[in-house]
């Protein structure tokens, strides 16, 4: 089968069909999505050398569960052991043992065909088209963060970021919210925002500090520094994106202003699949082009550059 391959270089090239073992399916992959990890997994974030992509949506092949065969899904990137101690107490998305789809030890979705353990797979509802179902893994990024803060309707929220996942987590928090502020560079990025309804201010606007919460998105230095300075005392900043360099930082603010620092990974797929379904997340407009996967390498040229937003492919 064809797959976009990353070994120090990055190439579309034949590799062997994966086999699914006991308790996987074998899903034949319909779209799927280039996130910004998968540009920092070129960079070296992670060490990673095979298949890249975990954002994806296809058609179940082979599967031991019949509700599952010949099914579209979507699939949970992180695959776990079940017996390690953060498995045993259910913190299984920290496994010790786990592989993650096209991240770690596991081969990804930018492929004909990928395999994952039968229990990540979720049914894509009928309605949830392939270009939307694709975002369902970004989408339950952003819903991890209502897991791990309670909001009230007092709290004021500033999300800094308006790219790719900026953007879902403004969407998502703001069905929890109308408290809320979505932070980015670019004009156009922030429009499609506007056009939402959410509230958004330029990065040169003058924002009012003493933020409650405030969700970093932009992976940046500049970004980390300006939340620094819009969390208020004993406020929340959720540091939701990785990066493969560190930066140097200066970690004396939040010591003392008592600011709870929040880092924020995968999320919950079925709040994900369910906004998707409703509309309450609106993804759409959010896809700048689609690739054929024998494009792969020029499809990720062009999701680093400034002007693109969500680079599909169909395989
Ligand atoms: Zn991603
Ligand atoms: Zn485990």
């Amino acid at each position: 089968m064809k797959a976009l391959v990353y070994d120090g270089g990055l190439r579309v090239q034949e590799v062997p069909k994966p086999e699914p073992v006991a308790g996987e399916a074998l899903v034949r992959v319909l779209s799927a999505g280039i996130c910004n990890t998968d540009l920092e997994l070129l960079r070296g974030y992670m060490g990673f050398r095979g298949v890249l992509g975990h954002e994806f949506v296809g058609m179940v092949e082979h599967a031991e569960n019949e509700a599952l065969r010949g099914k579209r899904v979507v699939g949970e990137i992180n695959c776990v052991c079940h017996t390690c101690h953060f498995c045993q107490i259910e913190m299984p998305h920290h496994c010790l043992n786990r592989t993650v789809l096209g991240i770690l030890g596991r081969n990804g979705a930018f492929a004909e065909y990928l395999t994952l353990p039968e229990e990540n797979l979720h049914l894509a509802p009928n309605s949830v088209r392939d270009d939307v179902a694709v975002f369902t893994e970004p989408v339950a990024a952003a819903f991890r963060i209502v897991e791990q803060v309670k909001f009230t309707p007092a709290d004021r929220v500033v999300v800094l970021g308006d790219g790719k996942l900026g953007q879902l987590v403004a969407q998502v928090l703001w069905l929890h919210t109308k408290n809320l502020i979505c932070v980015g560079k670019h004009r156009w990025k922030l429009d499609l925002l506007k056009n939402l309804g959410i509230t958004t201010a330029h990065t040169d606007d003058l924002i009012e500090r003493g933020v409650d919460i405030v969700v970093e998105a932009t992976g940046s230095y500049e970004g980390f520094s300006r939340a620094l300075e819009l969390v208020r005392p004993e406020g929340t900043l959720v540091l939701k994106t990785t990066v493969a360099h560190p930066t140097a930082l200066d970690l004396s603010v939040p010591v003392i202003n008592e600011i709870k620092v929040i880092g924020s990974r995968c999320g919950p797929f079925r709040p994900a699949l369910e906004a998707l379904a409703l509309g309450n997340v609106e993804v759409r407009p959010m896809v700048t082009e689609i690739y054929p996967l024998s494009e792969g390498v020029r499809a990720m040229e062009h999701a680093g550059t400034p002007g693109a937003m969500k680079i599909l492919l169909h395989m």
